[in-house]
């Protein structure tokens, strides 16, 4: 079998999608973070907590849920600096993507900054078990987000 050769062409610009990602389930939570807090779902069938924010509780599927304020407060459990980006983070220098564990208990992905994503000063000022705290912020594009940083 041959391989099918590919055809002259003449390649276009740059093309960028813009996807709208539905919020109205989640809003309290956008919202909380442009006022600088902290929020997530609780069950009011169960008391269940989860993070990130759901709309139905997963326990037990009540969608009878409160928004209620976290802390700030968290432990790291990992992190790792990421290279090599998917292409919507392609523009991106590289960052440090943690795990951190609420002192509500919930466990949270997000960005680790205040550290330089090198790895001599990973290995020096990482470490599991250390304080973080929640930072919120509004990305250039408009958007609410937060980050974890060293407490
Ligand atoms: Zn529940």
């Amino acid at each position: 079998m041959s391989k099918k050769e590919e055809k002259p062409f003449i390649a276009s610009r740059p093309l960028t999608l813009i996807y709208k990602l539905p919020i109205s389930k989640t809003l309290p939570f956008w919202e909380g973070l442009k006022q600088g807090k902290f929020l997530t779902t609780k069950c009011k069938n169960c008391g269940r907590m989860t993070f990130p924010p759901q709309a139905d509780c997963p326990s037990c599927y009540s969608s009878e849920v409160e928004w209620v304020e976290l802390s700030k407060e968290a432990e790291l459990l990992t992190a790792t600096a990421v290279m090599v980006k998917p292409s919507s983070f392609a523009q991106e220098e590289t960052y440090i993507v943690a795990v951190a564990k609420l002192k509500e208990g919930l466990k949270a992905v997000g960005w680790l900054k205040g550290v330089k994503p090198d790895p001599a000063e990973l290995k020096e000022k990482i470490k599991p078990g250390m304080k973080l705290k929640v930072e919120t912020a509004i990305s250039k594009e408009g958007n609410p987000y937060y980050v974890f940083v060293p407490a």
